[in-house]
């Protein structure tokens, strides 16, 4: 038996030795063959005229496909259209060299998954996974191998419109979501032809664009850099991402793309990154605006030399790279190795095999938003609805004898049920609030009136809407933000409900009825009046296709929210930056002392704490325990927690594990995540739960920035969320 083994593990070996030579061979005897200006061209991503989110640079892209100075297209889709520009690469060009296919799948590419910011709400990353799976699964059979996904920005400042597009403040949690949605995308193998190579962006730091204004600078310490923002880009590299998008911002006044500090020292020399290193829209050209280039010329030459690969739409490598090759301003080795780069990774998605593997009308038909994908992203929807209120049990609606009114001008959009991002998703195939809840109610106990605008000042609707609630028993009014109000170029600088909706909650708020506030919107909102006035609060984000019977589960109670605040929600604008694991300062708040760290005119809690939200269930924790109490350098304890569902209804519960180190060389935040569990309970029951703690946990960049750990006391929490916990304390000794 042992001989049998043994000889499978060297055949097993042999073969995949055998298979890597190949694809060198196979790419060195390419490489061989290509000119230098089709070297160049490897490098060379345009976007079809299809989709944009910055100035076109228009051109021919087929003639430049032709003739061979263009390998990658994005924003083109469909199995037809990318197998016709495929054929233009594969029987057109000299050597046939096959194209590969980009685009922004981010949450869904037919089939529209909750916003990612939502969705990181289920803190389910099983269900992220197969969310990213299912995106994957569409976009392949629609002609596309690369997506431009997953965003790992940690964000805490909600101005920045881009909030909406990562995993929110933590790192820890921004880390295991963002190898969920690696995985998600890639699978086990690229060379299957349902998986896609994934994109981890920006690299790095643009969530900390001063003041939440898109695409500004960014200056943080290199501990802040290390500690924060660069933790979920090295998960995605342990996750095997194929690709890195370069950011638009700078960093301590380099921009990113032509940083070599983060594409050379960090990611290729620290991490050992084997992908490639794409830009983002003309990134390389807004080196001259950032003032680190005197022109196009000059900004090529540093991002190439800097260690970026491919220009996404800038045309700087498809003009100036020969000439600076020519000038000896970049070494021919240096083109090699960033055509080697991509031309592995169309190997290994099997394209040199079989060029149009990826554009399958058959698969696409029957694919693309079947049954099953829309089953799959209406219960990840379910999953990502937080209730962060329910005084007197407002919800759910059982009682199927009351009269309902729907008020609100997101309750029948259809278009900003998908969000920003939404890459081929298609608005009108989406199931509005008012649809979801008529098709789960008796229809004429149902009734609707807009009210107003999602923005502008018009209170002409508002005494039809009154006049709806008034007879009603319960008022379901939606407000929020239009999908456009978040995503890229979407800053803004007050984070109220904008227009009258306000208004609208204080008018309907006279007549004295039950009043369940859904929110719609892409970051945390300033809704401490509102939240005040309304029964009942869930908040729904933009939850995708099927978002309208998602929301209609919870609220008539088919499905129990279980999910949990990814960003902290703040009382007013004044408090942001506010985020959990913040300093102590050498003078924590105390309302008995003037002289401590506060505002005069607001509390220094949130209105939310990252980690919050409710379930119609209610959980009780109790018994926090430690297996010992002393720790030694390597090994691990355990801390476990009792939980009870004090409830009737059976539920689902996030239990969250934070710690804190007391004192160290430098100081440590208050804490900071480091496990969670979800975990079903049923109605009665109490459940056992334990964690293990081991020294990894306990590791941070020391005074040196060397990464460890050093002894002393910690503090460990559990408790449903990242106020709201047990604690107990050990030592590492
Ligand atoms: C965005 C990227 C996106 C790219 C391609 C840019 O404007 O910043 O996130 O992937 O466009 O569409």
């Amino acid at each position: 038996m042992k001989k049998i083994l043994l000889i499978l593990t060297g055949a097993l070996l042999f073969f995949s030795c055998t298979k890597k030579s190949e694809q060198e061979l196979f790419i060195s005897d390419l490489m061989n063959k290509m000119t230098l200006q089709e070297k160049i061209g490897q490098l060379v991503l345009f976007s079809s005229d299809w989709d944009v989110t910055g100035p076109t640079i228009k051109g021919n892209y087929e003639k430049d496909i032709r003739e061979g100075k263009c390998g990658a297209i994005f924003n083109a889709f469909t199995a037809d259209y990318t197998r016709k520009l495929q054929q233009v690469a594969v029987e057109k060009t000299r050597l046939g060299i096959p194209l590969i296919f980009g685009y922004d799948v981010i949450h869904g590419h037919r089939t529209i998954f909750p916003i990612s910011l939502g969705e990181s709400a289920s803190w389910d990353l099983k269900a992220m996974e197969e969310s990213a799976r299912v995106a994957a699964i569409e976009a392949s059979a629609e002609g596309i191998q690369w997506t431009f996904a997953p965003m790992v920005d940690i964000a805490r400042d909600p101005r920045w419109g881009r909030v909406s597009e990562g995993a929110g403040e933590d790192t820890y949690l921004g880390c295991q979501i963002a190898k969920a949605r690696v995985k998600g995308f890639q699978g086990d193998d690229l060379s299957k032809n349902n998986t896609i190579l994934a994109c981890a962006k920006h690299f790095a730091a643009y969530g900390a664009a001063q003041a939440g204004r898109d695409y500004n600078t960014v200056d943080i310490s290199e501990r802040v850099l290390r500690e924060t923002y660069l933790p979920p880009f090295k998960a995605c590299v342990d996750e095997g991402a194929a690709t890195f998008m370069t950011s638009f911002n700078e960093l301590d006044g380099v921009p990113s793309s032509g940083n070599k500090y983060l594409l050379k020292d960090i990611l290729r020399d620290e991490w050992k990154f084997d992908g490639f290193v794409v830009t983002d829209y003309t990134s390389i050209n807004e080196m001259v605006k950032h003032g680190i280039s005197k022109d196009d010329y000059d900004a090529g030459k540093l991002a190439i030399n800097s260690g970026v690969d491919m220009d996404m739409q800038g045309t700087i490598y498809y003009n100036y790279l020969e000439k600076m090759v020519k000038n000896n301003d970049v070494s021919e080795a240096t083109i090699d190795n960033a055509c080697r780069n991509i031309l592995n990774l169309k190997y290994k998605l099997g394209l040199f095999e079989d060029p149009y593997r990826y554009c399958d009308a058959e698969r696409e038909k029957k694919v693309v938003m079947c049954d099953e994908h829309i089953a799959k992203a209406r219960e990840v929807a379910g999953k990502s609805i937080v209730l962060l209120k329910n005084a007197k049990s407002t919800l759910p609606v059982v009682d199927k004898t009351k009269r309902i009114a729907v008020i609100g001008a997101l309750a029948t959009s259809k278009e900003d049920m998908i969000g920003s991002w939404s890459a081929a998703g298609d608005g009108k195939k989406s199931v509005t609030l008012l649809e979801g809840l008529k098709k789960q109610y008796l229809q004429h106990r149902i009734t609707y009136a807009k009210g107003c605008e999602v923005s502008g000042n018009d209170k002409s609707g508002f005494a039809k809407a009154i006049r709806t609630a008034r007879n009603s028993d319960v008022i379901i009014l939606t407000l929020g933000e239009s999908k456009w109000m978040s995503g890229e170029a979407a800053s803004r600088s007050n984070i109220n409900l904008p227009g009258v909706q306000s208004d609208l909650l204080v008018e309907l708020k006279k007549l004295h009825k039950p009043i369940v506030l859904v929110l719609m919107n892409g970051r945390p909102l300033a809704i401490e009046k509102e939240v005040s006035m309304s029964d009942a609060v869930l908040e729904t984000w933009y939850l995708g296709t099927t978002a309208g019977d998602a929301i209609a589960d919870v609220i008539f109670g088919k499905v129990n929210p279980s999910a949990k605040l990814p960003i902290t929600f703040p009382r007013n604008l004044g408090q942001v930056p506010i985020f959990y694991n913040c300093k102590n300062t050498g003078r924590p708040f105390d309302k008995n002392n003037k002289y401590t760290s506060k505002y005069l005119d607001v509390d220094n809690t949130p209105l939310f704490p990252f980690g919050y939200g409710l379930s119609y269930s209610s959980f009780e924790y109790f018994n926090l325990k430690l297996s010992e109490y002393k720790m030694n350098e390597g090994g691990t304890i355990k801390a476990s927690v009792s939980i009870k569902n004090t409830s009737k209804y059976d539920g689902t519960e996030i239990v969250q594990l934070y710690i804190q180190d007391l004192v160290g060389s430098v100081t440590r935040p208050l804490k900071e995540l480091k496990a969670f569990k979800k975990v079903f309970i049923p109605k009665g029951e109490t459940k056992h739960i334990t964690f293990d703690i081991s020294t990894d946990d306990l590791k941070f960049y020391r005074r040196d920035m060397t990464f460890g750990t050093e002894k002393g006391e910690f503090k460990v929490f559990i408790g449903t969320n990242s106020s709201n916990t047990l604690e107990a304390k050990f030592t590492l000794q």
